[in-house]
């Protein structure tokens, strides 16, 4: 039977965007690693976003990734910069993995298969020998004295340093539970309110619901807060049995979440007709009126709107649908023409955590350090993707966030660990009392409980804290010299 490793240099909790990539970029400083995941498989999150396509980041200008980054975007200066679009863009490349750019800057796998980047990650785990855990689900997380976690079923695992890369509480089915949250309270860390952002929003108007299936392109939305604008954007949405979603909703949300959450109700705004002014509309409808004089209006508008959205303009309006033609008057066309190019609707909340892309709030930033990943409050303890406190809006810049937050963690993790392990090599204290004439010749001699070989050079005797130590396995040291009765250890 094998034994179960339980030691590592670089733990990683949760095997989503950042815990992969975090693992990957520990493994490649030269750190055993390992990755605790619950599911049964990893990625399954990345398996659905960009429905199935996965847009894994945007191809803008690295700094034009900031704007578009909702909360705290200037904790993330390092990590763009450190690993930014461009680098991901290469990093999948390198794996094997062609890519495109869409509309928008949105970058995909050629294949247009998420699987595609998770089984790229897959590959390079294996490379880089990490150990990945499924069904692994950890219960807590130990800061002090050495960090670990502790696993459902009671067993724990150690490491020099711990990545929690948990993700939010966004479609928890894949997941995504929060529970990195609870063991960043337990070391001190605030936790800031979390809410579903890229979500859709609910409607308060009945009328909303007899629209439900209507998709609608090219269509204007603007959201308000009494006379202030929050959004405004141009696309495509959909209506649905509790409101609206598609993904001019989805954009608009984050705009919207916290002022829904605090119980005010927003205005949203649809323009049908964008594409047209009010007079060019009024012009239409003349001629579609005039066209059948003899029809009732209800028959007549289908060649203006979708068939579904008729009877709604109509009941907008304040119109009968079975006026004819002939006597709508100048008035009721007006009236048309404001509802055409201001269908308004009452915004009273959002979706939840189940269908949001997203979560709003998470680890506070103010105590992680923005350049390594790491807890300002626990020594070792790093933190990656959407368990912090950062979000950002649609087209593939919250994977970036995941992808730079998690490789920044991986390689400051490593780097800590590594040096960590050098200095407690180089700092073991000669015990030895053993003094020797001669010199090139090799004693055993106990350094730091072990026994190991000294070298003498250059001095008649071998004097306790002088000399060279060799490393257990032998190797031939390229330094020797010792400092304040420390021995350096070298040649490896
Ligand atoms: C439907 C949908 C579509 C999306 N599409 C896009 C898109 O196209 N482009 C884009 O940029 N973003 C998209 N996103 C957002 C993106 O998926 C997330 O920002 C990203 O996955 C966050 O990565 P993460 O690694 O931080 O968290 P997650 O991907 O949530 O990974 C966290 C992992 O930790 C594991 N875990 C949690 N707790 C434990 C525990 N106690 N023990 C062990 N393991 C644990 C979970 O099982 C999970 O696998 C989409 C999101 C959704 C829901």
């Amino acid at each position: 039977m094998t034994k179960t490793k339980n030691k590592y240099d670089v733990l990683v909790i949760g095997g989503g965007a950042a815990g992969m990539m975090a693992a990957a970029a520990a493994a490649a400083e030269g750190c055993s690693v390992c990755i605790l995941e619950k599911n049964e498989k990893l990625g399954k999150k990345l398996f659905i976003t960009g429905k199935g396509r996965c847009n894994l980041t945007n191809a803008c200008d690295t700094e034009e990734l900031f704007p578009h980054v909702c909360s705290n975007a200037r904790f993330l200066y390092s990590s763009f910069y450190t690993f930014g679009n461009f680098a991901v863009m290469d990093f999948f490349e390198k794996l094997g993995v062609p890519l495109k750019t869409e509309r928008g800057g949105r970058v995909f796998p050629v294949s247009d298969h998420s699987s595609d980047i998770i089984r790229g990650l897959e590959r390079e785990l294996k490379r880089l020998d990490v150990d990945v855990r499924l069904h692994a689900k950890v219960k807590k997380l130990t800061a002090a004295p050495r960090p670990g976690a502790v696993l459902e079923d009671g067993s724990a695992v150690e490491a020099g340093a711990v990545i929690v890369a948990t993700g939010g509480l966004s479609y928890p089915s894949t997941g995504s539970t929060g529970d990195g949250y609870q063991w960043a309270r337990d070391m001190g860390h605030k936790v800031t309110d979390c809410l579903p952002s890229l979500v859709p929003l609910k409607i308060e108007e009945q009328t909303a619901a007899m629209l439900q299936g209507l998709s609608l392109k090219n269509v204007e939305i603007w959201v308000k807060d009494g006379k202030k604008e929050l959004y405004r954007g141009f696309g495509e949405m959909l209506f649905t049995h509790f409101g609206v979603s598609g993904p001019l909703i989805l954009s608009a949300s984050p705009h919207c979440t916290s002022l829904l959450a605090d119980g005010k109700k927003l205005r949203l705004y649809i323009d049908l007709k964008p594409a047209i002014t009010r007079q060019q509309l009024d012009q239409r409808l003349i001629r579609e009126l005039g066209g059948a004089p003899n029809k009732q209006i209800k028959n007549i508008l289908g060649a203006v709107y979708p068939a579904k959205m008729v009877p709604v303009v109509l009941a907008m309006a304040d119109m009968d649908p079975e006026t004819f033609a002939h006597s709508v008057t100048k008035e009721q066309r007006g009236r048309i023409g404001e509802v055409t190019k201001a269908m308004a609707f009452t915004v009273t909340g959002t979706r939840g955590f189940e269908e949001a892309i997203i979560t709003r709030g998470g680890i506070a930033t103010g105590k992680v350090n923005p350049s390594t990943m790491e807890s300002r409050l626990a020594e070792n303890i790093y933190f990656a993707g959407e368990v912090l406190d950062l979000d950002a809006v649609t087209g593939g810049f919250n994977l970036q966030i995941a992808w730079s937050t998690g490789y920044l963690a991986g390689m400051s993790a490593a780097k800590k660990i590594k040096k960590i392990n050098r200095q407690e090599k180089r700092h073991e204290t000669c015990h030895c009392d053993r003094r020797t004439r001669g010199s090139g010749k090799k004693y055993h001699c106990k350094t730091g409980g072990k026994r190991v070989r000294i070298y003498i050079r250059g001095h008649r005797r071998h004097v306790p804290g002088y000399g060279t130590v060799f490393s257990p396995e032998g190797h031939r040291p390229r330094r020797h010299g010792v400092h304040d009765g420390l021995l350096q250890r070298g040649g490896y």
